[in-house]
């Protein structure tokens, strides 16, 4: 990883370079489950199920550097195209920077700690199962249930 501006996340995102790009991600795993979408009306339903690669106990990728050979349909999450998808979690570090708004108190890049943010209730590590065994998407649609602890505290202003 290269180096990292102090503070980077307090800058816009388009000005991030790929290192501090890839650092802002809290590793929650929320955007490694799978969504449907209803088909009358076009309504994001969240499902508890995990794409096969990730590590369900950890909440991480377990191949990320090649995480596209496997998963070809694997998003690449981008501060163009962030403000056309609707299902990140809000307390997500690219959405909360997209509107401006400071990083959640319990964010790895705040306290030094990267497991504050399953002590915060946000990563879905341990609570969600793996696409290998779950069977039919529409038996395990749930609602969006992973905490937002600490995100919506501190003030407007931020990176971005
Ligand atoms: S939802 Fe956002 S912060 Fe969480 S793992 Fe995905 S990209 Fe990272």
């Amino acid at each position: 990883m290269g180096a990292l501006r102090a503070q980077f996340w307090e800058l816009p995102l388009d000005t991030l370079t790929r290192a501090e790009w890839e650092a802002l991600c809290d590793g929650c795993g929320q955007c490694c489950l799978h969504k449907l979408e209803d088909a009358d009306t076009g309504e994001v339903l969240h499902t508890n199920v995990a794409c096969k690669l990730l590590d369900i106990e950890t909440a991480q990728c377990s191949n990320y550097r090649n995480r596209r050979a496997f998963v070809p349909d694997c998003l690449r999450l981008t501060a163009r195209l962030l403000p056309e998808i609707r299902w990140l979690p809000d307390t997500c570090a690219y959405v909360r920077r997209a509107k401006d708004l400071p990083l959640p108190q319990w964010h790895y890049l705040l306290t030094g700690d990267r497991d504050d943010v399953r002590r915060a209730g946000v990563s879905v590590a341990g609570r969600v199962i793996t696409e290998d065994e779950a069977g039919p998407l529409e038996h395990h649609i749930v609602e969006p249930s992973f905490g937002d602890a600490g995100a919506s505290t501190g003030t407007k202003a931020r990176r971005a």
